[in-house]
């Protein structure tokens, strides 16, 4: 058994309450003592080379949510590295095309009527299964004080953006008053209607969400915050706490998660996060189906699997739960609803049909 025994520096109650303690003490090294058990030299040779090129970051908090008495724990899964991650893969390093669409650096303008501010490169914790794994494995590191100006020049004289997506990396990293910096820039600019903010914290470090931050954010509603449940294991105490405490401040939580491989790709898995979900009050919004980016194949399911799981669920469940299972698209075309594609519902809807046209 493999059993990740990693020990944290001294822990009391209150530095683990404590964002910036528990930024500052994330598991970086993968020889760190007691992380990787039972690996040959080689095997540990091959996990290096990968945290080599996709860095290793897992705060103390998401690291306790393993369950260290399974072998293919979920949570590991998303945050170990795993030497597949280097394998030959022609997959793209950018395949929703971003790169393409920055008309200021790491500023990307792929719908008319919003954009994306990729506002760090660092992240509490680093998702293996990341479609950006491009900025944080290579940062360019220009920060964001040097391109505010040009984000916010572009913005203002593009009166067709009405929402700006604060994202990264995780703009959660960030501390508050550059966070609040910036949510005044966009807020001066009378075109801008919609904020909104993309953060994983609430998953993997949900005591980022302070009283502060919440005070902050309130004050420049509309602002909605998106997040990234993948697994019920992540719904705990603590990030039930964090979601709350946004709610309270009026910001609406909505989740996206990936349809990843041997974590949430099952019915069972997937209807327990979805009303994991519901029950703190946070709006399952959209499944994206993984992107096909490179150092992500193993986890990728393919398209019928992820319609049938959704086809599914969608006849158990309350349609409250349900999230639109997309696929993202490089182009105009924007993201891709599958699960309206499926062959059975078309069938069903095919057997109703003379009974609403009989009323038409
Ligand atoms: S938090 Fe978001 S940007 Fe950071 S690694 Fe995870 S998915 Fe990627």
């Amino acid at each position: 058994m493999n059993k990740a025994i990693f020990k944290f520096p001294e822990t009391t109650k209150t530095n683990w309450q404590d964002w910036h303690w528990q930024f500052k003490n994330r598991i970086t090294r993968p020889e760190a003592p007691g992380l990787f058990l039972n690996k040959s030299a080689a095997e540990m040779e091959r996990i290096k080379q990968t945290a080599t090129v996709y860095p290793l970051a897992i705060t103390p908090y998401y690291f306790s949510l393993i369950n260290q008495d399974n072998e293919t724990d979920p949570i590991k899964r998303q945050c170990f590295p795993d030497f597949q991650e280097i394998l030959p893969d022609e997959s793209p390093e950018d395949p929703l095309d971003e790169d393409s669409h920055m008309p200021v650096p790491k500023f990307v303008h792929r719908y008319p009527d919003r954009c994306l501010a990729i506002v760090t490169e660092i992240c509490a914790t680093y998702c293996r299964h990341c479609n950006r794994k491009r900025f944080w494995s290579a940062p360019r590191k220009i920060s964001l004080k040097a391109r505010l100006p040009q984000m916010i020049r572009y913005i203002s004289a593009n009166p067709q953006i009405r929402e700006v997506i604060i994202s990264g990396g995780d703009p959660l990293t960030l501390e508050d008053h550059v966070l609040e910096e910036l949510l005044v820039s966009l807020r001066a600019i009378p075109h801008v209607e919609i904020l909104r903010i993309g953060s994983r914290a609430p998953a993997v470090m949900p005591m980022r969400i302070t009283p502060n931050l919440c005070r902050i954010l309130k004050r420049y509603r509309p602002l909605w915050f998106n997040t990234q449940f993948n697994h019920p294991q992540e719904i705990t105490k603590e990030s039930s706490r964090a979601c709350n405490m946004l709610q309270e401040a009026g910001i609406p939580v909505s989740n996206q998660s990936v349809l990843l491989k041997g974590v949430n790709d099952s019915a069972e898995i997937m209807k327990n996060l979805l009303y994991g979900l519901q029950k703190i009050s946070v709006r399952p919004y959209y499944l994206f189906h993984c992107d096909p980016v490179r150092g992500c194949k193993h986890f990728r399911t393919d398209i019928k699997t992820g319609m049938a799981m959704m086809e599914n669920i969608w006849r158990q469940c309350s349609g409250l739960s349900l999230p639109q299972y997309v696929l993202d698209v490089p182009g105009s075309t924007g993201k891709i609803p599958l699960n309206i594609m499926s062959l059975a519902i078309k069938k069903d809807l095919q057997k109703h049909q003379h009974f609403f046209d009989k009323f038409t």
